[in-house]
């Protein structure tokens, strides 16, 4: 089963660029006077640091649901969401050949809201506010930028700063995230920058909620092996 992708799309996804690249663009701007003390340099950057480590733990979330309950076939959630999780474990190299409208448009769409939400807090309120705000930064930044650091993942002739990027560990390495293409191909999910995938297997995270959704009555996929023992 291969998506047709509608005509319209690009520019839809065109038009998600420019409303997230304005919002970001408030966003970042009511940062700017936060960096006059050590401080505030400190609380901005413990800041970005959390909210990054939770952009990995969002993106492995997503990841883990649309791989682990529904089909390709389920009405509305299938098309929309589930199918291109499946077809990435068919054809890894596929989000390779997409373009930058399409490999980062739904990411511009859906994450507009979350940046525009950073408007209703005031930065300067408390230092407490100023950590959270620069959190909710990083996090935005972490999970727009995920689908590029997934598919730099797969490239087989990743650019300069994809490699340089590599190895700094900032962001998801190929190496790391062979483990999720690998039998029993559940472990691993998160893909900004994998920080967060050894803590979920020790503590048997993805186990466990999923154990959790299915005692709510979720329909478990048929696509992935039966849960372990
Ligand atoms: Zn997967
Ligand atoms: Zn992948």
């Amino acid at each position: 089963m291969s998506a047709v992708r509608p005509r319209w799309a690009p520019v839809l996804d065109a038009a998600g660029f420019v409303a997230f690249g304005a919002v970001a663009a408030f966003v970042l701007r009511r940062l700017g006077p936060h960096f006059d003390t050590g401080t505030e340099v400190a609380l901005v950057a413990a800041g970005v640091a959390c909210g990054y480590f939770l952009a990995d733990f969002s993106s492995g979330f997503a990841h883990w649901f649309c791989d682990t309950f529904f089909e390709e076939d389920t009405p509305v959630l299938g098309p929309l969401l589930i199918l291109a999780f499946r077809e990435h474990h068919r054809d890894p190299l596929k989000m390779t050949r997409h373009g930058i409208l399409e490999l980062h448009g739904d990411s511009c769409i859906a994450l507009t809201p979350v940046c525009a939400s950073l408007l209703l807090v005031q930065p300067a309120a408390h230092p407490v506010v100023l950590f959270a705000y620069a959190a909710g930064i990083a996090f935005v930044g972490g999970n727009l930028l995920t689908t590029q650091f997934h598919k730099w993942a797969h490239d087989r002739n990743p650019s300069l700063l994809a490699r340089l990027l590599h190895r700094t560990g900032l962001i998801l390495t190929p190496r790391h995230h062979a483990v999720h293409h690998a039998p029993p191909y559940q472990r691993y999910y998160c893909v900004t920058n994998g920080w967060a995938n050894e803590i979920l297997e020790r503590i048997r995270f993805w186990e466990r909620a999923e154990r959790f959704l299915v005692a709510l009555g979720l329909p478990r996929s048929r696509d992935i092996a039966p849960p372990a023992r």
